[in-house]
């Protein structure tokens, strides 16, 4: 069984120098391919550093809602170039209106370039959204998708919202979030996903299954804990885990394939 993990973020710093080990126990848990999307410039070459010594890992770059604030003029030019010479898919970009002082504007007009970007290029497009729901739906329709589609990540919204963008050609992926007995939105817009629409991530090193009872306070999350969500999502579903794994494996497969 290969198991895809989605969408992480391997190049982040928390991991130091044990990123080998991360990747090691990621392979041996039965997590074969790693989805490592960059957020801002400054990342972005140590995402694709780990790409080129590991070939489970598949690289993504991109401008995430939290940084475009401070990017530097030509970013866009540079991701461009970057994406043109090789293999990779865009993202992690989106909307986040969620976080205090949202500059919103700015936001949707570093989203929809990042969209035209995959979609020009028919490559595979990873999008961050909070309380956005309108205005990226209004985004992807008048831009349009890349043919393969794209994936929201860490889905959070309604399963109305779920509908609407499965509609439109896009993925849901869910994370470790969907096992903590708390949540208990997740698991009904998880029901509103169809298995050839579903894919499994877990962001790491964040939203880590904190609820499981001896979860260290400052552990990092890490994409071994696939499993977890695979299971959970399962579980939800009323579906066998290893049909599980095949179908969103097969749904990863045909979003990433040839990055
Ligand atoms: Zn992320």
């Amino acid at each position: 069984m290969e198991l895809w993990d989605s969408h992480c973020h391997l190049q982040d710093e928390r991991y130091g120098a044990d990123v080998g080990g991360v990747i090691q126990r990621a392979l041996q848990a039965g997590v074969a391919r790693m989805v490592c999307c960059g957020t801002r410039e400054e990342d972005w070459s140590r995402v694709l550093e780990l790409a080129e010594g590991h070939d489970c890992i598949v690289p993504m770059l991109g401008l995430h809602p939290w940084f475009v604030g401070e990017a530097r003029p030509g970013w866009l030019d540079r991701l461009g170039e970057l994406t043109r010479k090789q293999p990779l898919g865009i993202g992690e970009c989106g909307l986040d209106f969620a976080i205090e002082n949202p500059d919103r504007p700015r936001q949707e007009q570093a989203f929809a370039a990042q969209v035209r970007l995959a979609r020009d290029l028919d490559r595979p497009l990873s999008i961050h959204c909070r309380q956005a729901w309108e205005s990226l739906l209004q985004i992807c329709r008048e831009e349009g998708l890349p043919r393969r589609g794209a994936v929201v990540h860490a889905f959070s919204g309604s399963p109305e919202v779920a509908r609407q963008l499965q509609d439109l050609g896009l993925f849901l992926a869910f994370g470790c979030s969907l096992a903590n007995p708390a949540n208990k939105r997740t698991p009904k817009a998880l029901l509103a996903v169809r298995e050839d629409r579903l894919l499994l991530e877990t962001d790491s090193p964040d939203i880590p299954p904190r609820h499981l009872p001896d979860w260290p306070p400052e552990g990092l999350n890490e994409p071994r804990y696939l499993a977890l969500v695979l299971e959970t999502a399962a579980r939800i579903k009323g579906v066998g885990v290893l049909k599980l794994a095949e179908q969103t494996s097969q749904a990863a497969e045909r979003l990433f394939v040839n990055v």
